[in-house]
């Protein structure tokens, strides 16, 4: 009855309120708790019982699950209920004699022992939410450094580039005028840049609030959608593979992630290539506890000198800088590609094994409860 009551009030599927046998075992082991305290409130319930450790357990789950800290509360006034209608359901049949106080005071430790599991699960509940907030703020921080100390630069190359424009010795060099304006136009255009990557950030940020899941081959055909404009002006050819799992993805992150991936195979296409494209590809991996789908761009364009490899994924870090396939960019998309996939638990990196192009690929952890959503 509890877990139906649950099921009745949020959004998630029976199945996923307890979803491993592990936490199936929660509600004996919950309700042993409370039994053991009602039998013998002399023994309070401390930190060391093993109810304890799966009320914080409860309390992880709820959070990854997308609980409010209502709902817990609520869940467990639930199990007060149930457990009380029980109660009262085999208080006559009690054969022992006792006095209507001792009835009353068995009543009032079944509820304090759920108030004191409830208390344990919330704040666990709390204390995981309050860290996950504190460390995304501190990526924050760290990001905003880099981008005002990007932008600072930027904007002081092209203020002393604009200084020197009324230079005397300038003025007269057609030369030396052509080269100033050129630094100023190049950092005005990467700033330009670093704004629209914070810009498309912003928006994440404001889809992932209310994350939308979809099923994993619509989230590749709308990042290819996005993208199929810039492919045929640039006249590169982008292909979907077949067989592809249908596990559920956050669409906001996968299509962020696929975006900037598609496009760079897109920018940095070889100019001397007849045929030039763009190839997608998915498969699960890993074992069944901790399977994920890993999600592959691969092209066959200019690829990456060895000695860059390593760096990137850095923030603002462009190998070509512009100058082979005059591709503009901010050297800030694979960065935060990283920092989205990450913060959902996953792993973005790039391979080159063969000479050829490059491979960028990401892993995301794939839960078996959402896969058996799929046919
Ligand atoms: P940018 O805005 O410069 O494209 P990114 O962070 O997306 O920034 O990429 C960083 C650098 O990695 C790029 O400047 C480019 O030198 C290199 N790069 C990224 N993707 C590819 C690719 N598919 N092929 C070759 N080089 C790439």
């Amino acid at each position: 009855r509890w877990l139906e009551r649950i099921v009745a009030r949020v959004a998630v599927d029976a199945q996923e309120v307890f979803p491993t046998d592990d936490l199936l075992d929660h509600i004996p082991l919950l309700l042993d708790g409370i039994a053991d305290y009602m039998e013998d409130p002399a023994d309070e319930i401390t930190a060391d019982v093993p109810v304890i450790a799966k009320a914080m357990e409860l309390g992880e789950l709820r959070l990854a699950q997308g609980f409010d800290a209502h709902e817990i509360l609520k869940e467990y006034e639930i199990l007060g209920g149930v457990l009380f209608s029980y109660l009262v359901g085999i208080v006559d049949s009690v054969e022992e004699e006792c006095t209507r106080g001792e009835l009353l005071a068995c009543g009032q430790r079944l509820f304090r022992a759920v108030a004191i599991i409830q208390q344990v699960t919330a704040n666990r509940y709390l204390r995981v939410a309050d860290e996950h907030v504190r460390e995304r703020e501190d990526r924050l921080r760290g990001f905003n450094r880099t981008v005002s100390h990007e932008l600072k630069n930027r904007l002081g190359a092209a203020l002393g580039a604009s200084a020197m424009l009324s230079e005397s010795w300038v003025v007269e060099d057609a030369e030396q005028r052509a080269r100033f304006l050129r630094t100023i136009a190049d950092n005005l255009e990467t700033m330009k840049q670093v704004l629209e990557d914070l810009l498309a950030l912003s928006r994440m940020d404001r889809n992932a609030r209310q994350q939308r899941n979809v099923m994993l081959p619509e989230a590749m055909a709308e990042a290819v959608r996005q993208l199929r404009e810039m492919a045929e002006d640039q006249d590169v050819r982008i292909s979907l593979a077949e067989d592809l799992p249908r596990v559920e993805v956050d669409a906001a992150a996968v299509e962020l992630c696929l975006v900037n991936y598609i496009s760079n195979g897109i920018k940095y296409a070889d100019p001397d290539k007849p045929d030039r494209w763009v190839h997608l590809a998915a498969s699960r991996e890993g074992l069944e506890d901790e399977e994920e789908v890993v999600i592959e761009v691969r092209d066959n364009g200019i690829g990456v000198p060895p000695d860059a490899r390593d760096r990137l994924f850095d923030r603002f870090y462009r190998v070509t800088g512009g100058t082979v396939t005059g591709a503009e960019g901010s050297g800030l998309g694979l960065s935060i590609v990283r920092e989205t996939v990450e913060s959902i638990g996953g792993r973005a990196w790039a391979e080159f094994d063969d000479d050829v192009g490059s491979t960028f690929k990401i892993a995301l952890p794939s839960r078996r409860a959402a896969d058996a959503l799929s046919p």
